[in-house]
């Protein structure tokens, strides 16, 4: 097997730094010694076959993005990046491993549709990727598939309070689901949005005129995610199934996951970039000159981004500080302004859902070191550690230390990154960070000891990448 050495670089990890040399053999890493070490009898560098020079840069294990969609039918569109296009622009920034999530609907079976996310994703990805399984329709049949999702690997599903008429279950459903979940070890995945109550809300500013993107933040109001955090919370207090609730954006919704951690339940919560960076007035409010009060469509997603002026994003980076919320995923999700978020010219609830960032989390979440709202290792914790060990793949992925897989990035605190649609890999045409300037800057990838990027160069191919079939949760108290 081929050998790798990755000297001179600061590795660090969720819990420290140190100078040390990490030595690859194929696909894993083997040992991670104090540089110039003797132990193995001789010069490593001379010995390896190829030589990764990471002198003042930091060694970090590859990040983890445990939510994206790739390919996702939504809204009568499709979500622009495939598997192929979505993973390579992953790996572009830094990020070694996706969790999508394959979708059942009510009225199909469960098996049927991760066999098709098998299908989209299978010889297309550019790194390893596993699944979430989105169950859609609640029902004895979705219920009894759930012990095989667990043999198969996919260890969390995914529930939606939102959304009537496509992903939503009721009251009753989520507590079926969750009992049979709390017996399994399966880990419940909340979209925490009241999606009845916001269809109104909906309606009534669309029938008042009130149709622009802006007006999407407005109907999904903080006090729908704030209700149903807490009813999840309370269905899964009942029932005894741990609970992740995805994507949270109100600092009222964190307070509840506060709560109920304060209570010792297992409840998690993950936020996203866009809820660190963006808000209701200056992004779903947006005008410009190509498409004036449309511009917001850009920033259209759920749930939604949150009034500046309430707080809720400086309370997001407090709450990553705090543990409140334990990590951040993407939610990456995205779609074209031509021809797809167009669809809501005249209407804001006909626009497509979601934002892309699968490619910027790592330098995006970095900005926060360097503005001091986290720490290095929390940095690396959030992006990578936690989201191993919240989804059973840690020691695997999301740390460096021998037999984990070589999945590593050489990351260059003082290199920059421009974000532009202009210069990035996402299916994309446009960005919704365009024109962010990033300290920081994505030199290596490896993925499971490939040099996949390297000195702004792609290198990999798609294929490299292989299914990740997943343990039990690690992150239980
Ligand atoms: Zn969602
Ligand atoms: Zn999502």
């Amino acid at each position: 097997m081929a050998t790798t050495l990755i000297t001179g670089g600061t590795v660090v990890s969720a819990t420290g730094r140190v100078e040390a040399d990490v030595l690859i053999d194929g696909e894993k890493i083997v040992a991670v010694v104090h540089p110039g070490s003797n132990v193995f009898g001789s010069d490593l560098a001379a010995s390896a076959d190829t030589v990764v020079d990471a002198t003042g840069k930091y060694v970090i294990p590859g990040g983890i993005d445990a939510h994206t969609h790739f390919e996702l039918p939504f809204g009568g569109t499709e979500a622009s990046d495939s598997f192929e296009s979505g993973t390579r622009a992953a790996a572009w920034g830094g990020t070694t491993s996706v969790i999508d999530f394959a979708v059942q609907t009510a009225g199909t079976r469960v098996p049927d549709g991760l066999a098709a996310w098998h299908e989209k994703a299978a010889g297309n990805c550019a790194i390893d990727y596993g699944f979430h399984q989105i169950v859609g329709g609640v029902d004895d049949a979705s219920l009894a598939y759930l012990p095989t999702l667990v043999d198969e690997g996919i260890t969390s599903y995914k529930l939606f309070m939102a959304y009537p008429g496509v992903f939503y279950s009721d009251d009753g459903q989520i507590l079926r689901a969750m009992q049979k979940a709390a017996d399994l070890g399966l880990l419940t995945m909340m979209h925490a949005e009241n999606g009845p109550a916001i269809d109104v809300l909906a309606a009534q500013l669309a029938e008042s005129g009130k149709t622009t993107p802006y007006y999407h933040g407005i109907a999904r109001a903080w006090q729908m995610e704030e209700e149903a955090t807490h009813r999840a919370i309370m269905l899964s207090h009942l029932t005894g199934a741990p609970l992740y609730v995805v994507h949270v954006s109100a600092k009222q919704a964190v307070a509840q996951l506060a709560a109920a951690r304060d209570n010792g339940q297992n409840v998690f919560g993950e936020t996203c970039p866009q809820y660190l960076y963006l808000s209701l007035e200056e992004q779903l409010g947006a005008t410009s000159e190509e498409w004036g009060d449309f511009e917001g469509a850009k920033w259209v997603c759920s749930t939604p981004l949150r009034s500046r002026e309430e707080g809720h994003q400086d309370h997001m980076w407090q709450a990553l500080r705090t543990n409140d919320l334990q990590m951040v995923s993407t939610d990456h999700c995205p779609f074209c302004m031509k021809g797809q978020k167009e669809l809501g010219t005249d209407d804001f609830r006909k626009i497509p859902n979601g934002i892309g960032s699968v490619e910027h989390r790592m330098d995006l979440l970095y900005q926060g070191v360097v503005t001091g709202q986290i720490t290095l290792e929390r940095w690396v914790e959030i992006t990578s550690t936690t989201p191993a060990r919240m989804f059973g793949l840690y020691g695997r992925k999301g740390v460096i230390q021998p037999g984990a897989d070589a999945d590593v990035v050489v990351y260059d605190p003082n290199g920059r990154t421009t974000i532009s649609a202009a210069t990035h890999h996402m299916n994309m045409d446009h960005s919704a960070w365009e024109g962010f300037q990033v300290d920081g800057h994505v030199d290596t990838v490896l993925s499971r000891g490939k040099v996949i990027v390297d000195d702004n160069q792609y290198l990999g191919r798609k294929g490299d990448g292989s299914y990740l079939k997943r343990g039990l949760s690690q992150y239980l108290v």
